[in-house]
């Protein structure tokens, strides 16, 4: 019996954020997957609002958290896995066994949550991946900006060879918050009238979630008229542009209640990523509706709530409740079916080396979903 040599380290270039509001793309080295690890190549990666945020994280980070790549060398102790396998990236490995975990709230599990806290993570042993000679923490445990991520096999999901990797690379973070919303959070029925504030990577996933769960009404509501087309194309049956003279949403909120049979929706989802609009969806639905604001915290507001307003429910979904080994299958199967659309939101492919673009062209509204993409 011959005993193979284990793969070498390998040079990778990434996306190194220097934790002071910038980054640069350098060379990093990934050294061969232990047992229970994978080492990925890299074939495209999402740019995600958390990556510009992710510029100021307490050190230096590789940056990317969304990507989609193929097995490049795999663990003596993983089964499953071959050299070449296309697979998918996913950030949040529940552990199946504590208190959330067993209440079906994977994306809030104690352990993960409590060794990953956030962005980066230490959780690589020394010498995991390495810039200028120093262990260095990976966005979310993964940093898909660069070429090749060291990562455990929980993190990947196998990818059908039909389902290009530059779309399927989407589905890991704003796919899955916006569709796990619409699904698994809100659990949208046949029928039901659903409006979303913000028609961005996450709010037109809420959109196609809305849709695939059989919505009646869907009402996207953004400042650009080229959002709101976008949204129609994905499943919106009804538009409204924001006028910036309407301050106090007035105007806004009589335009979902018209649409929404004078009474208010069931289903509203905020995808703005503003603070002051986080509350508006309670004023978009119905007494006993539930409004999700799904931006994640930013910074504190003020709850305004008008008098008479019955069994609403406010909620703050994470990773639209992410079970991966339920989601991502299915994710994948709607996405070959063309189901669930993903090449309409994606507006522009970048190389790592334009990455600062990537960013800018996100933040400047002039992208809904960028991808960066790898030799
Ligand atoms: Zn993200
Ligand atoms: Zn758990």
């Amino acid at each position: 019996m011959t005993t193979l040599a284990s793969p070498p380290p390998l040079t990778s270039r990434a996306a190194i954020a220097n934790g002071e509001g910038a980054f640069v793309i350098e060379s990093i080295e990934v050294r061969a997957p232990a047992a229970d690890e994978v080492r990925v190549r890299l074939k495209a990666a999402g740019v995600c609002h958390t990556d510009h945020a992710s510029l100021n994280w307490s050190g230096p980070l590789v940056m990317g958290h969304e990507g989609a790549g193929v097995v490049e060398a795999v663990g003596d102790a993983v089964p499953g896995f071959e050299v070449g396998q296309p697979v998918l990236l996913n950030w949040a490995i529940p552990c199946g066994r504590c208190f959330q975990c067993e209440r079906g709230n994977a994306p809030l599990c104690e352990r993960t949550l409590a060794r990953d806290s956030g962005l980066g993570s230490s959780a690589a042993g020394p010498g995991h991946t390495l810039w200028n000679g120093c262990a260095i923490e990976r966005s979310f445990n993964l940093g898909t900006f660069a070429e090749y991520a060291l990562v455990r096999p929980e993190a990947l999901t196998p990818l059908p060879s039909e389902l290009p990797l530059d779309q399927a690379c989407i589905l890991g973070c704003g796919v899955m918050t916006g569709v796990g919303s619409a699904i698994n959070i809100a659990d949208v029925k046949p029928g039901e009238s659903v409006v979303v504030l913000g028609c961005g990577g996450v709010g037109l996933s809420a959109i196609q979630g809305a849709r695939l769960a059989g919505a009646g009404r869907i009402v996207a509501i953004d400042l650009h008229q080229a959002k709101l087309d976008r949204a129609r194309q994905l499943g919106a049956t009804d538009t409204l542009l924001v006028s910036r003279d309407d301050a106090d949403h007035r105007m806004l909120v009589e335009g979902v209640l018209t649409l929404t049979g004078g009474r208010g929706a069931d289903h509203a989802f905020e995808a703005t990523g503003q603070a002051a609009l986080s509350f508006l969806p309670l004023r978009f639905v119905r007494d006993g509706g539930a409004a999700l604001q799904l931006s994640g915290s930013h910074g504190e507001v003020t709850v305004p709530m008008p008098w008479f307003q019955w069994n609403k429910r406010y909620l703050t979904p994470l990773y639209g409740g992410c079970v991966p080994t339920r989601d991502f299958p299915r994710l994948i199967d709607w996405a070959l079916s063309g189901a669930l659309e993903l090449a309409a939101m994606v507006d522009a492919t970048y190389r790592l080396d334009d990455l600062g673009q990537a960013l800018d062209d996100m933040l400047a509204g002039r992208t809904t979903k960028g991808v960066i993409l790898f030799d």
